[in-house]
């Protein structure tokens, strides 16, 4: 095992799809699970794991402890089944590469999962999902450092708590995710198609299929058009995509709002209101400006730096979005990244 290299005092900045943030105590990177290992073993106060930054917001002030930046590679065929294979996944793994190789190799199950950015390995921390998929659908266990027991588990999806953008692993230092293993179909065709938006735009009925390739390629063009796939020429996709979740309401409380607002009902009676529904009802259009800041021009939930803004800038403009929706709707937002260092 070689030893995991070590900086101090670098700018976390460079390591947010935000590009914000301040310095780290120290930063490490880790290119091996061991090195993985041994720096959470060892490293004294606190660990942030960081991988593709595009879930983060880090306050201005940094993090003050060490900075474990995650960079392992691989994916390998662990179980083939005929009709299905397992893949095993190394958590610092760039999803959409994953992705591609899927598609390419013609496993089916994650194809509408493109142009996510970020790692494998923090798809289970918040259930990554978009287009009428979720990983939830696919994996089958999370190989993960539980630092409370010094062990390295094995976690069936029962044990990962998957929810809508949540999982046990959000909000929670125990576990290192080190790799995931993914079940997918040997298959040339897409799983069926679930989104309404994404059916239109492939000329199909929702629960159809269609090629594993054509579906990818139609995702990444809809992705492209709302600023959802990272260009660093392009400031509207200097986000951390969606900054809210869209609110989950219970039966008896969208009844008494008598909202006339689009909604996904859900299996248990509630109702999923879209967040960009209702941001822009109260008075929030894309462009939006703070200070340095800015709504996205291409996409109403993302939040978006312009080259110059600051965290507690994008906070504050957060902030005025989610007093802005509460005055008009009596809906609370809440933020889909993890707060590092700094609180809405
Ligand atoms: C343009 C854009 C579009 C996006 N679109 C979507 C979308 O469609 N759907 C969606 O769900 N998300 C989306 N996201 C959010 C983000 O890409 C995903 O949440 C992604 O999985 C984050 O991966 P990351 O490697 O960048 O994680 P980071 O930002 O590096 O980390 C996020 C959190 O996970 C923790 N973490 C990361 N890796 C590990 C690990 N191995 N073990 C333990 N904890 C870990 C970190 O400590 C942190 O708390 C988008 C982001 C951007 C910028």
């Amino acid at each position: 095992m070689s030893d995991a290299t070590a900086a101090p005092q670098t700018d976390l900045s460079a390591y947010t799809t935000l590009r914000l943030g301040g310095p780290a105590g120290t930063l490490t990177v880790a290119t091996e699970t061991d090195q993985i290992l041994a720096t959470a073993r060892k490293a004294p106060g606190k660990v942030l794991i960081l991988a593709g930054g595009s879930n983060v917001v880090i306050g201005d002030d940094g993090f003050d402890g060490t900075v474990l930046l995650l960079r392992t590679r691989g994916i390998r065929v662990v179980e083939d089944h005929g009709d299905s294979v397992v893949l095993r996944v190394a958590a610092g793994e760039p999803w959409d590469d994953f992705v591609a190789y899927a598609v390419e190799q013609g496993f089916s199950g994650v194809e509408c999962l493109s142009g996510i950015p970020g790692s494998a390995g923090a798809t289970p921390i918040q259930n990554v999902g978009a287009y009428g998929q979720e990983v939830a659908h696919t994996i089958v266990a999370v190989h993960a450092y539980d630092r409370r027991s010094d062990t390295i588990r094995v976690m069936p999806p029962a044990e990962c708590g998957f929810a809508y953008r949540a999982s046990v692993f959000k909000h929670n230092d125990r576990f290192v995710v080190l790799e995931v293993d993914f079940r997918l179909a040997r298959s040339p065709g897409s799983a069926p198609i679930r989104y309404a938006e994404l059916a239109r735009n492939l000329g199909v009925e929702a629960g159809d299929r269609v090629g594993l390739q054509q579906a990818r390629d139609t995702v990444l063009k809809l992705r492209e058009q709302k600023g959802m796939v990272l260009d660093p020429a392009d400031r509207d996709t200097w986000s951390v995509g969606s900054f809210f979740t869209n609110p989950v309401l219970g039966a008896a409380e969208w009844a008494a709002l008598g909202l006339e607002a689009p909604h996904w009902p859900g299996a248990d009676g509630s109702v999923k209101i879209p967040a960009a529904w209702l941001i822009e009802r109260a008075g929030f259009a894309k462009g939006f400006a703070g200070d340095g800041v800015a709504i996205s021009s291409k996409h109403t939930l993302a939040l978006t730096n312009r080259g110059e803004g600051t965290t507690e800038a994008l906070l504050d403009l957060a902030r005025t979005v989610r007093d802005g929706v509460r005055g008009k709707f009596g809906i609370e937002l809440h933020p889909e990244p993890v707060l590092i260092n700094c609180a809405l």
